[in-house]
């Protein structure tokens, strides 16, 4: 599913996405590059060994669209590996109900 809305605050730290079916999905910077899907932060998971994970890892630098159907997040640290499929995001946590539209019924 592609989004409607992308919306990225800096200073709150937080990626907000809006989806057509009146759901959002609000993630904090920290918790993106926790679930960086590269191969490398792949293995840093798996190995149980966060040294990548400094403060700068958490603060976004640049985020680009793929296509239509991910967004490239770049972080402080010079990290620029992870392609984050829309798919990928939305089955990261159960999307809420967006405040404006509380009575938007489920098209899923
Ligand atoms: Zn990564």
């Amino acid at each position: 599913m592609q989004p409607k809305h992308v919306h990225i605050s800096k200073r709150a730290g937080t990626m907000t996405i809006e989806w057509p079916d009146g759901t959002r999905s609000e993630f904090t910077f920290e918790e993106l590059r926790k679930a960086c899907p590269c191969a490398l932060c792949e293995e840093e998971r798996k190995q149980n060994r966060p040294k990548l994970w400094i403060p700068e890892a958490f603060q976004l630098a640049d985020a680009v669209l793929v296509g239509n159907y991910a967004i490239n997040l770049i972080w402080v640290d010079g990290h620029n590996d992870g392609i984050y499929h829309w798919d990928y995001l939305r089955s990261l946590k159960t999307p809420e109900p967006a405040a404006s539209q509380e009575a938007a019924s489920e098209q899923s």
